[in-house]
């Protein structure tokens, strides 16, 4: 068991890292006395599988779900976004809260099903693979702790439906970890980076409309049958939206290219890097003849360089 840094002292987190065959001691159930206080106020970020469960589960679009029942925030500075329930009007409590327990209950989120496990996922700089660890919440509402009932993380993770919540939610997690573990080394996105990757990892309707405009497909070859295997389920479009996060924020290629769209790119590159030579050569050639005019010579302008290791100038 590792020690882990509590930011805040008050912080429900209990300061202790765990694997999933650790035991817990919890149970929640229908009569007990705290039933809701967990669900009157909230603070519950979702994965893109979780709102494609619950979309459905409404039956609405991706982008009325956003809408109506979210809230935006950041993950990190000027970095992607994540996306948070929206409680009810001027309250804490959650929206899909009843008097006899969850709305949504077959459908609820991840952070929802965990509690009061929490996850942590963890990527080292220089590994390729993510880990899982957990820590454990106790907030003094929670009657749940007092009940005898033992069991491990792991059994707790199979009653609440987690490890399809998990590999589904896998692709993003990844993403996320690797922005935040690369870095200052690829730098802060562009705006439109990060509007793209909201788009496709929350707003899957609006990411089939993407994925089925002219645009797209003259960029990416996609045989007729994986575009329909894509374009005709939402879980199946939400992987194939991190396959392409993947490719387009940090070069992981997965999905074929059209052949001429891609030569056309390299072409139009292979023209701007002679044009960018082309201007640093005229640029040199302008300056060193201003000079001359002004009768400075290289050496006291310092354009001329050192050849060799001794510090003799070439040109001597
Ligand atoms: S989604 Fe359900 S379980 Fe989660 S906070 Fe809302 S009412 Fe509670
Ligand atoms: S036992 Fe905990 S999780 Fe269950 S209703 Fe009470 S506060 Fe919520």
């Amino acid at each position: 068991m590792s020690k882990i840094e509590v930011p805040f002292p008050q912080s429900p987190v209990v300061p202790a890292m765990v694997e999933g065959g650790h035991s817990i001691q919890f149970s929640c159930h229908k009569g007990i006395s705290c039933w809701n206080a967990c669900c009157a106020n909230i603070d519950i970020s979702l994965t893109p599988y979780d709102i494609v469960r619950l979309k459905k589960h409404l039956g609405t679009s991706s982008t009325e779900f956003l809408r109506e029942y979210t809230v935006p925030y950041e993950m990190e500075k000027d970095g992607i976004a994540g996306v948070k329930l929206r409680p009810v009007e001027n309250g804490t409590a959650c929206r899909f809260m009843k008097p006899e327990g969850c709305g949504v209950y077959e459908d609820r989120p991840t952070a929802c099903r965990y509690y009061p496990v929490a996850l942590l996922s963890m990527r080292k700089q220089d590994e390729f693979v993510d880990t899982q660890s957990y820590a454990m919440v106790k907030e003094e509402h929670c009657k749940g702790h007092e009940v005898a009932r033992t069991l491990t993380i792991d059994a707790y993770r199979e009653e609440q439906g987690l490890p399809e919540y998990d590999e589904l939610a896998r692709g993003w997690r990844q993403l996320v970890l690797k922005k935040k573990s690369t870095g200052p080394t690829i730098g802060a996105l562009s705006l439109k980076s990060r509007q793209l990757f909201f788009m496709a990892c929350y707003d899957v309707d609006t990411f089939r409309s993407f994925v089925e405009s002219e645009a797209f497909g003259k960029l990416f070859a996609m045989s007729d049958d994986e575009r329909t295997l894509v374009l005709g389920d939402d879980v199946e479009l939400m992987q194939f939206s991190f396959r392409f996060l993947k490719q387009v924020l940090f070069g992981e290629q997965s999905i074929a290219l059209n052949d001429e769209v891609a030569k056309v790119r390299l072409d139009k590159w292979r023209e701007r890097q002679i044009e960018i030579e082309k201007e640093a050569a005229e640029k040199r050639a302008k300056l060193e003849e201003d000079m001359l005019n002004e009768g400075i010579n290289e050496e006291d302008s310092g354009l001329a360089y050192c050849a060799d290791e001794s510090g003799n100038c070439g040109q001597g």
